[in-house]
């Protein structure tokens, strides 16, 4: 039976009331879904706020990351997902992978009492898990710089995954060498050794699309989020994470132009006027657009037959590793 966007909402706030859930949507969700968020924010707001929530489901609107980080920091509460979907970036890694980039560092003549990993919070559990049990740790676009300083302090080498952007970002900022694995470069001489993983929806912003929005427009800001490369970065006028990028923005006199890159549902719902995407090519996450309100409500509807789809399931030792490595986030 086809419902409208409207037949659907009521039928979700029906079940909302009827059971225990809490609907958490991430800010890059569709707009009607974004809507039925009980809990909304970025990945590492909603991981925090779920956790002091009392619901017995979480119904996670995101990617598959962010649903598994809400499961390994609170493993009593059972995560389900509208839609299976996951995140490009973070399924360019896994624990294979992960070991295969120490293995690198260690034949560049780097040993694993020299490294220390860092992940950022785009990353599978097993991943967040491997740098846990190297006494690494995770970061978020917003907090990258702090755990880099306080790592570095350590003297060893970070080796940081996945996103190679944010990890030279940050490297830049803080007049730091780093390098990717694999770009021919030495990782002795660098102080961050960056995987080479990367967002394809970030990934679309070009010097070119500043330099029209700078002309087309004298005066116009530019503001991106750190997981765009880093020429693009150099060029803006305020880079910051999603929550960061929010703030500046809203806190712009309305007449103040600003040209934003990063993802397109977050940018059409800041500001009434004078705000534009950064890109000529709509930089919509595909996987995070997956979702949809029959999603939310079919999920829903699941759990009320008692046969809840999609739970996300995380096993007790990565369960263990990965949250170690997302508390001594959370310590800093
Ligand atoms: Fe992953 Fe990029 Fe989509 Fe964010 S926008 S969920 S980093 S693919």
């Amino acid at each position: 039976m086809q419902f409208t966007n409207e037949e659907l909402k009521q039928k979700i706030n029906e079940y909302k009331k009827k059971l225990s859930v809490t609907v958490v949507a991430h800010f890059y969700q569709r707009d009607e879904v974004f809507e039925m968020g009980d809990i909304t924010g970025d990945s590492l707001e909603l991981a925090i706020k779920t956790r002091d929530d009392n619901s017995e489901f979480v119904v996670f609107c995101g990617v598959g990351f962010m649903g598994q980080s809400v499961k390994v920091l609170s493993p009593n509460k059972r995560v389900v997902m509208p839609k299976a979907a996951c995140c490009a970036m973070a399924v360019m890694i896994d624990g294979i992978q992960f070991d295969s980039s120490v293995k690198a560092l260690n034949e560049a003549g780097i040993p694993n009492e020299n490294i220390l990993p860092i992940t950022y919070i785009n990353s599978n559990a097993d991943v967040k898990a491997k740098v846990g049990e190297m006494g690494g740790m995770v970061c978020t676009s917003s907090n990258a710089k702090k755990i880099i300083t306080t790592a570095l302090q350590e003297g060893k080498k970070i080796l940081f995954v996945p996103d190679r952007c944010l990890g030279q970002n940050i490297a830049n900022q803080m007049g730091l060498k780093s390098c990717v694995i694999g770009d021919g470069s030495s990782l002795l001489d660098a102080d961050i050794i960056c995987f080479n993983g990367f967002c394809s929806v970030h990934q679309l912003f070009t010097v070119e699309d500043i330099k029209f929005y700078r002309k087309k427009y004298p005066g116009i800001l530019i503001a991106v989020h750190p997981e765009c490369d880093p020429a693009i970065c150099s060029a803006a006028d305020f880079v910051g994470s999603t929550s960061q990028l929010i703030k500046y923005i809203r806190e712009l006199p309305i007449e103040q132009k600003v040209a934003v890159g990063t993802e397109f549902n977050l940018v059409n719902r800041l500001r009434p006027k004078n705000t534009f995407v950064l890109s000529s090519t709509k930089p919509e996450c595909p996987t995070m657009n997956e979702t949809t309100l029959k999603d939310v409500y079919a999920v829903l509807k699941s759990i009320d037959e008692g046969e809840p789809l999609n739970e996300i399931f995380v096993d007790e030792k990565t369960q263990k590793w990965a949250k170690i490595a997302l508390e001594r986030m959370l310590a800093l």
